[in-house]
C-alpha cells in the first residue's frame, strides 16, 4: 500500500493550541506554492518507482482555503505522474468557515471523495477559547453542505480535555456530532503544546486543564458512547462505521510507504525517511531539487522492530503475532518477553490467541506502554 500526502500550510489565523506547520497571512503565496507542489510531484515521481497509490490526502493547515482550481491542479499532477488505483481514497481536510456548498461541489468534481471537517467542539465558548474561527452552527452547516454536495464519506474531528470542559459538555458535543451520522469520527485529547498562546494562558493561571481523572472519564465515555452508536474503535483516537476506516491512516499504522509533498511533509519509503523543509517560502525556492529535503533518516533494524510494535499497538486489532514473526523472522516474545510479561501483569496489554493489543487501561496510558518498547 502506498499513500500520497499533500501539505497545504496555510490558515486564516492560528488557533491558540496549534503547533502544526501552518501559517496565517501568506495568501500571496498560494499560487507559487501550488506551482512548487506540482514541480515537486513532477520531478520526484519518476525517481520513486512507486506502484499503486491507494490514497491521496490533502492536509494542512487549511487546504480548503485554496479553491478547486488549485486543488484540482495538484490532484491532476498526482494522477498524471503516479499510478493511482481507480477506487483510491481522496481526502481533504476542511475547516467549517472556509467551505460553501459550491466550493464543496467543485472539490467533488476534481475527484475528492472524502472530507475531514475540523469541528473540534460544538460549544461556542470552547471554540472561542481554542481560537477557532467558526461557530458550532457553521460546523453543522458545513457538514450538511458537504452531504448536499454529494460527499458520502465524511469524518468529523473533535477535541476533548479542553480547559473548562465538563464531561456533560463533552457528551453533548459527541451526541450532536453522532446525530449528523458521519462515517468517521476522530477524537483527540487536547495536548498543550509548548510555545502556544494556550500554553501561556494556562501557565498564567487564566485557564485550567481538566485533571487526569476527568480526561480519562471523557476518553472512556467516548469509547463507550461511540461503540453504542455503531462506530468501531479501530485506532486510539479513531472511530469508524463498518467499512469506513480511513485508508490513508491505515497505511501509516500498517507500516506502508507514504510520500509527502509540500513544506514540512514527511515521506517513508522502505527503511528510509525524509522530511521537507518547513517554511513555505524556503520550500517554494527549492521544491524541484534535493535542497528541499531537510532531514534523511535510515532506520536501523531495531528501529524498524520498535516502530512496528508502536504502530501495531496504536490499532485496536493490535500486533498480529504470526505476521510479526513472518516479517522479522522471530517471535515478538523472543525480543520483548520481559516487557510484555510486565505489561500484561500491569493490565496495560491483553493477549488473544493471535494478537497482542492494548487493554482499555493501556489505551488510556498508551505513551507509557510505547515507552517500554524503545
Ligand atoms: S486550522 Fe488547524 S492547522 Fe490551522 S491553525 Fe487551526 S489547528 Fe492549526
Amino acid at each position: 500500500m502506498t499513500a500520497v500526502y499533500i501539505h497545504i500550510p496555510f490558515c486564516k489565523q492560528k488557533c491558540k493550541y496549534c503547533d502544526f506547520n501552518s501559517y496565517a497571512g501568506l495568501n500571496s503565496l498560494y499560487g507559487t506554492y501550488v506551482d512548487a507542489l506540482v514541480g515537486e510531484i513532477t520531478s520526484q515521481a519518476p525517481l520513486l518507482h512507486v506502484k499503486d497509490v491507494e490514497s491521496i490526502y490533502v492536509g494542512g493547515g487549511t487546504p480548503t482555503l485554496l479553491g478547486q482550481p488549485y486543488i484540482g491542479r495538484v490532484l491532476s499532477a498526482v494522477r498524471e505522474h503516479f499510478s493511482v488505483v481507480d477506487d483510491a481514497e481522496v481526502s481533504i481536510e476542511a475547516n467549517p468557515e472556509t467551505v460553501t456548498g459550491g466550493k464543496l461541489a467543485l472539490l467533488r468534481e476534481v475527484g475528492v471523495n472524502r472530507l475531514s471537517i475540523g469541528f473540534q467542539s460544538l460549544d461556542d465558548d470552547l471554540l472561542g477559547l481554542l481560537g477557532r474561527k467558526h461557530s458550532a452552527k457553521q460546523a453543522i452547516g458545513a457538514f450538511r453542505a458537504a452531504r448536499d454536495a454529494g460527499f458520502e464519506n465524511i469524518s468529523i474531528d473533535l477535541i476533548f480535555g479542553i480547559p473548562g470542559q465538563s464531561l456533560a459538555n463533552w457528551a453533548i458535543t459527541l451526541e450532536q456530532a453522532v446525530s449528523l451520522e458521519p462515517e468517521h469520527i476522530s477524537c483527540y485529547g487536547l495536548t498543550i503544546e509548548p510555545g502556544t498562546p494556550l500554553e501561556r494562558e494556562i501557565a498564567a493561571g487564566k485557564l485550567q486543564v481538566p485533571d487526569e481523572d476527568l480526561q480519562a472519564d471523557m476518553f472512556i465515555y467516548t469509547m463507550e458512547s461511540l461503540g453504542e452508536s455503531g462506530f468501531e474503535h479501530y485506532e486510539i483516537s479513531n472511530y469508524a462505521k463498518p467499512g469506513r476506516r480511513c485508508r490513508h491512516n491505515l497505511v501509516y499504522w500498517e507500516d506502508g510507504d507514504y510520500i509527502g509533498f509540500g513544506a514540512g511533509a514527511h515521506s517513508k519509503i522502505g527503511n528510509k525517511r525524509f522530511c521537507n523543509i518547513t517554511k513555505p517560502g524556503d520550500y517554494i525556492k527549492t521544491a524541484g531539487t534535493d535542497a528541499r529535503i531537510s532531514e534523511v533518516t535510515e532506520l536501523s533494524a531495531d528501529d524498524i522492530v520498535s516502530e512496528a510494535i508502536f504502530l501495531g499497538l496504536r490499532t485496536m486489532d493490535g500486533i498480529k503475532m504470526d505476521d510479526f514473526q513472518a516479517r522479522f523472522g522471530r517471535p515478538l516474545y523472543n525480543i520483548y518477553g520481559p516487557q510484555i510479561d510486565k505489561l500484561l501483569e500491569e493490565g496495560l496489554l491483553e493477549q488473544t490467541d493471535s494478537s497482542l493489543r492494548l487493554s482499555q487501561k493501556g489505551i488510556l496510558l498508551g505513551n507509557e506502554v510505547f515507552s517500554r518498547f524503545i
